[in-house]
């Protein structure tokens, strides 16, 4: 097989044993490999019944066809399971050099099934495979986890890990590789911590073949022009990371703060992009073969480390009515070193300001910590309190549903089906709260990412405020979103390239004969799959939803302000547009058309 190695290996914990298989080549064409593969496989092995943190849940760990070869950008791996937090399918995906690696070592995919009788971790060294003991590792943070099993394998070998926050299962916990990327959302982190996987560390030595090399390097030069030359991908990024999204979400009136009470935050210039780059960035943190380079490496006092990226800075930042920009990066690095997930950790810090706010967490609960809108080491404390699970961060560790229903007011929690929003206010962006209310794995803004033509405007420029036309660009966008996932390319590609381009890198990689088309078919063929697995778990149109705030309060100010979000006129449209029947539920017809068995 071209773009992938052909090579399954699949990990029983509870036996202690590892086989390799053969991955189904014509499972890899129809659903291009990486996302598409793992869920489909999640679906047909697990079902939608487990109980996620359960031993009869499976992690699989996938990569795409385009994982390790030159194409811009690929290095991407995916971790796919079920989601802990939300209990729907789970899928989050990560950058860095780990995912390569693994492609080197000669394998597409790790399958992870039962649980280990006491802490483990993997080592992949080619065709050399072992489950070894973790005791040394088991409580580290995930840069003494790196640091112990570089100094074992050699600075070539990469590391995935999971911190404090999944061993202790705590609902918000992420993959974590190449120290400072991290396969973040849905609490993937949890369901390693829950099979006692502390580590997978990998070094490969063999190289991805290519259908078309010659053709390869044509178009990925192509590629590499369109997004040097593209200026969100040649000129924003590069110089200011995701930050550069701060002022310019914000000037917009729909950048959330203090736990979506508000849109404009008064503050937002003092945790910018521009200022992060003028006071606290040291370097560029970039991941493998990339030309865009959006990763920031910053220095603060005794913190040092990768990012932090604009949803984390939003989160602790805005959402927590914080302007300090130091403390946001320390509260990053807690994150990091935990393995906590930043948008989830910092927007339940932002929810559990608001139940402060009103009364219902009271100041004998915490221990003499602060919990005040614009508390800046309020955000650290709780981070660490939260990684570690001690005293009220015990309770924070379950996310901001749990914490809201704890107390008695569940709609504080910004949420859709119980995964944590990320940085853009939906009653300013009709689109995006679409994308919110029906994203698979809950309100996430990495499945469709309608801020490309609603703010940016690329590649044209929508009416934020307008209904017309978002269903069909919700769907297209979630499909084409899929398919990209699924080769092991980096999103932001996205801005620069469209599906013809995709489909040629594809194409080269693979020798498939893919068009723009039938790429768009596999990515909805991958939504469908993932509906379903939602529905058999028991979710219904009554999940499709938003948080009530967004829907009933209006705005209370900025140039978004007197709107919510209508989003009982969109949904319909958008279940026609998908071919679903009233109730979200893919007709038979529609299956049939997909061939999903
Ligand atoms: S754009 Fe950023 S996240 Fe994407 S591959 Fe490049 S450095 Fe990594």
């Amino acid at each position: 097989m071209y773009g992938s190695n052909g090579k399954i290996l699949r990990v029983n914990l509870t036996e202690r044993t590892v086989q390799t298989e053969t991955l189904d080549s014509e499972l890899a064409t129809k659903y291009i490999g990486g996302r598409g593969v793992a869920e489909k496989l999640l679906r047909d092995e697990v079902g939608a019944g487990v109980d996620a943190l359960s031993p009869d849940n499976k992690v699989f760990i996938a990569t795409g066809p385009l994982t390790g070869t030159p194409t811009p950008t690929g290095g991407r791996y995916m971790v796919i399971t079920k989601s802990p937090l939300t209990g729907t399918i789970a899928c989050s995906n990560s950058g860095g050099f780990w995912g390569a690696e693994l492609k080197f070592a000669g394998y597409d995919l790790l399958v992870f099934e039962g649980k280990a009788e006491k802490p483990v971790y993997l080592s992949i060294e080619d065709d050399n495979v072992e489950i070894k003991d973790a005791d040394h590792l088991w409580g580290k943070v995930t840069s003494e986890t790196t640091d112990l099993l570089q100094k074992e394998y050699g600075d070539k070998a990469k590391v995935l890990n999971i911190g404090p926050a999944g061993e202790k299962l705590s609902k918000l916990a992420a993959v974590m590789n190449d120290r400072y990327r991290a396969a973040g959302r849905s609490g993937v982190g949890a369901v390693l911590g829950s099979k006692n996987l502390k580590a997978v560390v990998v070094k490969g030595s063999k190289k991805v073949a290519v259908a078309n090399p010659e053709k390869l390097k044509e178009i990925t030069g192509a590629a590499i022009k369109k997004i040097r030359e593209h200026g969100v991908t040649g000129q924003g990024l590069p110089a200011y990371g995701t930050a550069v999204l701060v002022n310019i979400i914000n000037e917009n009136g729909v950048f959330p703060t203090n736990n979506f009470q508000e849109g404009v935050f008064k503050d937002a210039e003092a945790i910018s992009g521009e200022t992060l780059a003028e006071k606290y960035l040291t370097k560029k943190d970039v991941c493998y073969r990339c030309p865009i380079g959006c990763g920031r490496y910053c220095v603060v006092d005794d913190v040092e480390g990768g990012g932090p990226e604009y949803e984390t800075i939003w989160a602790f930042g805005a959402d927590c009515g914080v302007k300090d920009l130091g403390s946001v990066i320390k509260a990053n690095y807690w994150c990091n070193e935990m393995g906590l997930d930043t948008i989830s950790a910092g927007t339940t810090i932002a929810a559990a300001m608001e139940l402060y706010q009103r009364g219902k967490i009271k100041a004998d609960e915490l221990n003499g910590a602060g919990l005040e809108f614009g508390d800046a080491d309020a955000v650290i404390h709780w981070t660490k309190a939260m990684g570690m699970r001690e005293g009220f961060g015990d309770k924070l560790a379950e996310g901001s549903y749990r914490l809201g229903e704890m107390y008695g007011m569940p709609e504080v929690s910004m949420s859709v089906k119980k995964l944590e929003l990320p940085a853009y206010d939906p009653r300013g962006i009709q689109g995006m709260g679409l994308q919110y209310a029906t994203t698979n794995r809950g309100g996430c803004h990495v499945r469709g990412y309608l801020i490309s033509p609603e703010i940016l405007g690329v590649p044209e420029k929508l009416d934020r405020f307008s209904l017309e036309g978002k269903a069909t660009w919700s769907k297209i966008f979630q499909d084409l979103t899929a398919a990209i996932d699924s080769m092991g390319l980096c999103l932001f590609t996205s801005f620069a390239l469209g599906a013809e381009d995709y489909a040629e890198l594809l194409n080269a990689v693979t020798g498939s004969e893919h068009t723009a088309e039938s790429l768009l078919t596999a990515g909805e063929r991958i939504w469908n799959v993932e509906r379903l697995f939602n529905l058999e778990a028991g979710f219904t149109k009554a999940d499709d939803t938003l948080p009530k705030r967004l829907l009933e309060e209006p705005m209370p100010d900025g140039p978004a302000k007197g709107k919510v979000h209508q989003l009982a006129e969109l949904l319909p449209e958008y279940y026609e547009q998908r071919g679903w029947d009233a109730n979200g539920v893919p007709t038979s017809a529609k299956l049939q058309e997909l061939d999903i068995s």
